[in-house]
């Protein structure tokens, strides 16, 4: 197969192994930068250019689509997919998931566990929609953050008014959400693919912080779920349409609760902490969902 992912990064180690797990398994395996695509859109022929060259051989793609260029990047994956191109993680799907305010909803929706979460976009009083969700200490995160990057602790009421205050005066959106405490920084990592959960770990926050994110300091090592957990993460990433997600749950008093499910889980992380082949799950998991190989690539010129 002519397996492609679209990323920015041919250097990073997600892609780097992606190449060598597909490699090893027999597949031609190509990385495309969706920023240097370009979309031709005719009645019943999509096409695609990457550079010179129309794009016209590939059997799979990998998304890894940066959160700041999620428009372009997944119109570019929706392109493939009109032209009958197998994309392991859909392009709804990554929509979906890049919205915290909406995975939440869809989340809900189907009973995943999850921290009391609050959203408005006039609120006259921000005192009432504090208490809803639990009052102070409570966490205020931008909708479209990622990496832990606008995930902010307030620790009193006034904090909490005056972010909430800063960040409208932005006209950013935010939403609220009930501070779990004796997570203690902690949070697990599940990563899944298909309808089961390939490997995870325990990611602890830097001391002083209550990020778990590897990206703000966090380290993680392997841990073994209950199979509550392993049931919630496959339930949540299966309600977001993602075959492979990195699903982040929070062990509370009252239970595991989902805080995010990423479209484009990172594979160092995961890897160096379980020495499990996650990028080999994936390869595998595209061999047996995708369709078989279809025509070759032609040169800008020779297509009309
Ligand atoms: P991002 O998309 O930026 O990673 P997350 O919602 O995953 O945003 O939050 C980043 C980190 O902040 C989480 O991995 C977790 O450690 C911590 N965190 C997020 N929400 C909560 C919460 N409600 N209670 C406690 N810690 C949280
Ligand atoms: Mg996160």
């Amino acid at each position: 197969m002519h397996i492609a992912i679209l990323s920015q990064k041919p250097e990073s180690y997600s892609c780097t192994r992606l190449i060598a797990a597909g490699e090893a398994r027999g597949h031609r395996v190509s990385v495309i930068n969706y920023m240097q695509c370009t979309m031709v859109i005719a009645a019943h022929r999509p096409k695609l250019y990457y550079q010179d060259t129309v794009v016209s051989d590939v059997d799979a793609i990998i998304p890894r689509i940066a959160a700041a260029h999620t428009f372009y990047g997944n119109a570019v994956v929706r392109q493939l997919e009109m032209m009958g191109v197998y994309s392991v993680n859909g392009s709804q799907a990554i929509a979906r998931s890049r919205d915290k305010l909406r995975s939440l909803q869809i989340l809900s929706r189907k009973g995943v566990g999850l921290p009391v979460t609050g959203f408005a976009h006039a609120v006259k009083d921000v005192q009432a929609l504090i208490k809803d969700v639990g009052g102070a200490p409570l966490i205020i995160k931008l909708l479209e953050g990622t990496q832990g990057i606008g995930v902010v602790l307030a620790e009193t009421q006034k904090a909490a008014e005056s972010v909430i205050d800063a960040f409208r005066n932005l006209n950013a959106n935010i939403l609220l959400q009930e501070f779990i405490s004796e997570a203690a920084g902690t949070d697990l990592r599940c990563f899944v693919v298909g309808s089961r959960v390939v490997a995870s770990m325990m990611r602890q926050a830097a001391p002083g912080e209550f990020r778990s994110n590897i990206h703000r300091g966090g380290s993680g090592t392997k841990v073994k779920l209950t199979p509550e957990e392993r049931a919630i993460a496959v339930s949540a990433a299966k309600a977001m349409g993602l075959n492979v997600a990195g699903v982040d749950i929070i062990r509370s008093n009252h239970g595991a609760l989902v805080i995010e499910v990423n479209s484009s889980p990172g594979l160092e992380g995961i890897e160096t902490a379980t020495k499990k082949d996650v990028g080999g799950r994936i390869i595998e998991y595209i061999e047996t969902h995708a369709k078989p190989p279809g025509p070759r690539i032609e040169r800008r010129g020779d297509d009309h």
